[in-house]
């Protein structure tokens, strides 16, 4: 039995949560779900958005499969996504982008893997007015090369053990001469370790280009924090968008499973959001745990359901009257 803190989320999570942990019960993986709270729901109920009986949970299962949560707007709230990070050292953000052939997009042959380093860079939250009138601001980016190192070493062995040939790093190197330069020259030094996988240097605006004018070229990209939100974002669309995508934040000791989009408040309640991308980040939960088997399962089952088309939320299908509910139904039932 795995131990896993559960965190349905706010607006559409409850529905979207439930639709995917009735998959991965399904899936045969020995899962023993141990729920806590966060975000705006939390907040309502305890007056705090992250009560400390979910991390004392955390700090147990060291593994956490989590829905969207409302960021909570107004002077004094940080960003529960960004806490847990801080706290459990979630270093290396993973988001991987592949084509479902049932999915009508731009691209037929999209398959990246996005890993953002997630501790550092212009997300460490150094901000500050530089007048008392408030005209001038100042961010300031801390790259390391401690953890730059580890990013680029989680990007080769993910290549190693998914059978990946090529790491890509992206950069501005030419421009923020230290941080970015870094960044680069430890990549560098990094790459020469694994000579069986090939090595690609990309500066992060020709990247961009080149993702959407010839995305095949790219096979795992790795990229200091905010090129890697925005370029993960930038996958996503190419495969038919964050409906679809999973993501993990992988730390030393912890891990933390979750879709990429938000709660979507617009259409909470409706039984119309799609489950798809928490139900990938399941199977990535199931990996990390060792459930080869049961993740492979969950996998097929919702390949087939996606690209069958028939019982999908209207998002994938606009003909469809399929619900958050029926689709899970339907995964449960296409599971072999
Ligand atoms: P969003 O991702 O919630 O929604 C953007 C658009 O995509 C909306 O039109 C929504 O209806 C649609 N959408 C999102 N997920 C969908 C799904 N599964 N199926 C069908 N349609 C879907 O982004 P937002 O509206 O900018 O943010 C809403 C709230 O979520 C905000 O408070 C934001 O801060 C928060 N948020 C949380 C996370 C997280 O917890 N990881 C991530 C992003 C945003």
């Amino acid at each position: 039995m795995h131990n896993v803190t559960l965190i349905k989320g706010d607006g559409i999570g409850p529905s979207i949560m439930d639709a995917a942990v009735a998959v991965i019960n399904a899936s045969g993986a020995k899962i023993n779900w141990l729920e806590a709270e966060a975000g705006m729901s939390a907040y309502e109920k305890n007056g705090t958005p992250l009560p400390d009986a979910t991390m004392q949970s955390i700090d147990e299962t060291r593994v956490a499969f989590k829905g969207p949560l409302t960021t909570m707007v107004g002077e004094g709230f940080r960003s529960i996504n960004v806490e847990l990070r801080k706290k459990y050292d979630l270093y290396a953000n993973v988001r991987p982008a592949k084509s479902w052939p049932g999915v009508k997009t731009r691209y037929e042959d999209v398959d990246i893997v996005v890993v953002r380093e997630n501790t550092q860079g212009l997300y460490v939250g150094l901000e500050h007015y530089l007048t008392p009138q408030k005209d001038i601001a100042e961010s300031l980016a801390v790259v390391t090369k401690d953890s730059s190192e580890r990013i680029v070493e989680y990007a080769f062995k993910y290549a190693l053990d998914n059978d990946r040939q090529k790491v890509t790093v992206c950069h501005k190197a030419n421009i923020l001469k230290f941080t970015q330069g870094l960044f680069l020259n430890t990549a560098r030094e990094v790459a020469k370790k694994y000579p069986q996988i090939e090595f690609d240097e990309k500066i992060i605006d020709a990247a961009c280009m080149h993702m959407v004018m010839k995305p095949e070229q790219f096979d795992v990209v790795v990229t200091t924090n905010m090129f890697g939100d925005i370029l993960s974002d930038l996958t996503a669309g190419l495969v038919g968008g964050l409906g679809l995508i999973p993501g993990a934040n992988i730390g030393i000791d912890a891990a933390l499973f979750e879709a990429v989009h938000g709660s979507a408040p617009d259409i909470a309640g409706k039984n119309i959001a799609n489950p798809t991308a928490v139900m990938m980040a399941g199977v990535m939960m199931l990996t990390h745990l060792g459930e080869h088997d049961a993740g492979m399962r969950m996998l097929h089952a919702i390949e087939k359901v996606v690209n069958e088309g028939k019982y999908v939320t209207p998002d994938l299908n606009p003909n469809s009257t399929c619900g958050t509910r029926e689709m899970g139904q339907a995964i449960v039932d296409a599971m072999e």
